[in-house]
This record gives structure tokens, sequence and C-alpha cells, in this order.
């Protein structure tokens, strides 16, 4: 794949319209071209930079624009309230970081959770909410610099398992190298307004509800992310969420077990849903600070509807994750033959372990 062209994107953003005061501090013009453009600039917000200067200043404009440009740093500058020239060039800005993709090199580059880097054609951008890490945190933090690998521990505790997963298969070169970025949507890899107006109309179809939406799924995490419990409880709700617990059902599909049936009632198959929720084995257990859920989640086939109704209820939502994730032990704990705790401690266990945490 061929660099992202720098006069393809310099043209594209209509570069001859850089000028106002954002701009002017942004690129960091010397006081004489600055001055100049103060002087102009009150005639439709645009620069008129006349006589003999006029060549090397929009020469010198556009190389402080291509610099900034091949130092990515274009992609990190604020909106603020510059020219509208300056304004454009920064929402040319948001397609071309909406489009663009990163290769790693050593990661001092690319923003976890706003660029584009991920080896996944669907997702690129990651989801996984960012509490951890903050919001402008870059990748360099999630490789260990000495060996030139990935800490797999970090990413499996701050990622989504699909995100750790594909995070962890990006190769990393073993020597250290700068990030680089090229543009996917052309054959030749450069910028053009076609594919750009292609990943616009892309974007808009894919903010459009439809099957395939993934927002519903973005919105649970952040409830469960945002939630005051440990990351342990987090994590578990996820996955029984996900349907990616080793539950009977999941480890007969891998042909680990020969048979699924729950071992509480010997009826069903037992699957995340039906170990932590709709077991009849658990009615009454759930019934003592849940029955409005129970009610409410009488046609759900699967465990994630039952967190979706549980999160519109934020008083109790805690609570049920914290009952789940003891759930999960206690089921776990009698299917290997250890003791455990009686099914009717497990609230108040809950209670006390929400308080103390
Ligand atoms: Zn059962």
């Amino acid at each position: 794949m061929a660099g992202l062209s720098l006069v393809g994107i310099v043209a594209g953003l209509g570069w001859a319209l850089l000028a106002g005061a954002g701009i002017k501090e942004y690129l960091g013009l010397p006081s004489l071209v600055g001055r100049e453009i103060k002087q102009y600039e009150r005639y439709l917000g645009l620069p008129s930079l006349v006589g003999r200067k006029k060549k090397a200043s929009l020469l010198y404009i556009k190389e402080r624009v291509a610099a900034k440009l091949q130092d990515g740093s274009v992609f990190y500058a604020k909106v603020s309230n510059g020219s509208f020239a300056w304004k454009s060039i920064l929402k040319g800005r948001d397609v071309i970081s909406k489009g663009v993709q990163w290769r790693v090199g050593n990661g001092a580059m690319i923003r976890i959770y706003h660029d584009s880097w991920l080896p996944d054609p669907y997702n690129k951008r990651v989801v996984s909410p960012r509490d951890f890490l903050g919001n402008k945190a870059l990748v360099f933090v999630l490789i260990d610099k000495e060996h030139r690998c990935w800490l797999p521990e970090a990413i499996d505790n701050i990622f989504l398992p699909h995100e750790a997963t594909a995070i962890k298969s990006i190769p990393l070169s073993l020597r250290e190298c700068e990030d680089k970025m090229f543009w996917p949507h052309f054959p030749d890899g450069n910028f053009s307004v076609r594919s750009a107006y292609r990943i616009l109309m892309e974007e808009e179809l894919k903010e459009s509800p439809s099957p395939s939406d993934l927002s519903p799924t973005k919105r649970i995490w952040k409830g469960i992310w945002s939630l005051r419990v440990p990351n342990r409880v987090k994590t578990l709700l996820w996955r029984a969420g996900t349907d990616s617990l080793p539950s009977k059902a999941n480890l007969l599909k891998r042909r680990v077990l020969t048979d699924d049936l729950c071992p509480s009632c010997n009826l069903k198959s037992e699957t995340s849903f039906h170990a932590l929720w709709s077991c009849t084995e658990l009615s009454s257990f759930w019934e003592t600070k849940f029955a409005w859920l129970i009610n409410l989640s009488k046609d759900c086939n699967s465990f994630v509807e039952v967190i979706q109704l549980c999160q519109a209820n934020d008083d109790l939502f805690e609570l049920f994750a914290m009952t789940v994730s003891l759930l999960w032990t206690h089921r776990n704990h009698l299917r290997v033959g250890d003791s455990s705790a009686p099914l009717w401690k497990i609230q108040s266990m809950a209670l006390d372990s929400l308080q103390e945490f």
C-alpha cells in the first residue's frame, strides 16, 4: 500500500484557503507572514497575500501544513474559534482521520480510542471503554519497549475480548520504528475526494439503525463498565452477555463435553442464560430482590436481553452484577465438587461485597 500522499491531502483540503487566526497560531507562522494575514483577514476571513512576498508566503504556509500533516499532529489540533477556513480544514481532517489507517510502529503517534489501527476490516477503531487509560492514551503504553512485544495481560484487562485478540495479533517490528499512516480506500493508497465522500456515506449508513448496528452492544458495555464493581465482575457480566463463558452448552460446542444438561435441574441445556438466570432452580433465588426483572424478562431468550432490561434500573444494576458474579463462582465450585456458600446466602454476600468495594 502506498503511503498517504501529502500533496493529495493538501489539495483535497483546499490548502490555498488556509488562513485565519487559528491556522496562523497552529502553524506557528512568523510575525511577518502573521501580520500580513492579520491585515487582510477581515476580507471574507481569507488572506490576501499580495506583492512579491505572495509566492514565498504561500510556499511557506504550504510547507508548514505539509510538516504538520507529516508528523500527524493536524489530527490532534483542537477545534477552536478559528476562521471559516480553519473550521473547514478541521472538518476535512475529521474525514481523513476516519479513513486513514495506521500501521503500528512504536505506537507513539496512534491514539488508542480515536484512530483506526485494529486489523479488523469491520471495526478498525477501539470501542472498549476508556476508563482505564483515559481518552488520550497512545498505543505505546500497550507495548513492552524492551522486548518489542505487546503487554498481553494489560491488553486482556483493558479491552473487550475480540479487541484484545485483534491487538495482540498485530505484528511488532523487532527494531523500533515510527507509526505509519496509509489511506486504504483507494487502490494507489492516495487520498481522493471521491474516496473521502465514500467514507462519509459509509459512516452515515453505519449510524442509521439496522440489524447489524453495533451501537446497542456498545451502550450495554458502556453501562457495564461504568458500574462501581470490581473489574472481574464487569468482565464476567460481559462474558455472560456475549455468551462466552465456559457453560456446558459452550463446552459441548467445542467438543470438550458430550452433554450440556444443566446439573441443577437436569432439564435443559446449560447456556449462560440458563445457568445464571432462567434455570427453575434459581427462580426463588432471583425473586427476593429481582421479581420485577423476572416479570420484565418473560420473553427474553438471551442473557444480554436481561442485562439490558436490568440496566434501565440504575439502583439495582450493581447488585445484579455482583450477584451474577457470585452465582457463577458458586456454580463453578459445585461443578468441581468444592463446597460453596448456599444459594440463599449469595444475595447478602453480594450486598456486603458492594459495600466493601
Ligand atoms: Zn437448570
